[in-house]
């Protein structure tokens, strides 16, 4: 995709963040935009950062050390797929947030990975709100436990709550999944452990953006809608 229709797709998603923002009486600047770069091109992903983007999200490891490889330190980089433990060991130093932390055994090794660095590494703990079998995340009722046993992982700071609504027709109907992912995030930040400040909400994707931000979204997840999927459309 090139440039300029990336800055046209950029500019009329920030239009609808602006109007969702203004339904519910939220700042624009409380709403970071990741660009989902994983059906696109290098180019692609360029002709983002170029319109504005800072924010690079990839799912799986082999596209993110592709992008790394080719964007260098200038985007912050997301991980937002699930990971396989044994493959900690290859990501990033230049990783900066991983939004899919959803069992112990993870935690652990991302701990190894990024004590070894003196680094730390921001973690989403990703929830499976909806409870359908298909997405993986923990139990919304086993929340509060799972993030008060990281504590042990000094190299993990827990930045909030990630989670997928399922895809509907009616973007509303997942309303009450993002309500219930920000009730938990408070319920977390209640705790005020200091590994956990939990202030972050990454929800809303293309299709469901605008509700997720009128129930709290700090960081939305946008890949079609911004930078199209031409390795998908072949
Ligand atoms: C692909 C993906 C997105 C972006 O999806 P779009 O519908 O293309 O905006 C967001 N979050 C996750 C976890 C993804 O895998």
């Amino acid at each position: 995709m090139d440039q300029q229709q990336v800055t046209n797709n950029l500019e009329y998603l920030r239009t609808r963040i602006q109007e969702a923002c203004q339904k519910s009486n939220r700042h624009f600047s409380e709403v970071k935009v990741i660009a989902v770069t994983k059906y696109v091109t290098v180019e692609t992903a360029q002709n983002a950062l170029a319109a504005g983007i800072e924010d690079i999200g990839e799912n799986r490891l082999e596209g993110l050390q592709e992008k790394v490889e080719s964007l260098g330190v200038r985007p912050t980089y997301h991980f937002i797929g699930s990971l396989q433990s044994r493959k900690v060991k290859q990501l990033p130093e230049e990783l900066s947030y991983i939004h899919s932390l959803e069992r112990t055994s993870l935690a652990k090794e991302l701990d190894k990975r990024f004590k070894e660095k003196e680094q730390l590494i921001n973690c989403f703990v990703q929830v499976n709100v909806s409870g359908e079998e298909s997405k993986s995340g923990v139990k919304p009722d086993e929340v509060l436990t799972f993030i008060e046993n990281l504590k042990t992982y000094r190299s993990l700071r827990i930045v909030g709550l990630m989670t997928m609504a399922p895809f509907v027709e009616n973007p509303e109907q997942t309303r009450p999944i993002f309500k219930q992912l920000r009730q938990l995030r408070d319920q977390v930040q209640l705790e005020g452990w200091s590994h956990a400040p939990c202030k972050e909400l990454s929800m809303g994707m293309s299709n469901d953006f605008e509700v997720a931000i009128e129930e709290g979204a700090t960081f939305i997840r946008i890949g079609t809608s911004l930078v199209g999927n031409e390795k998908m459309s072949g």
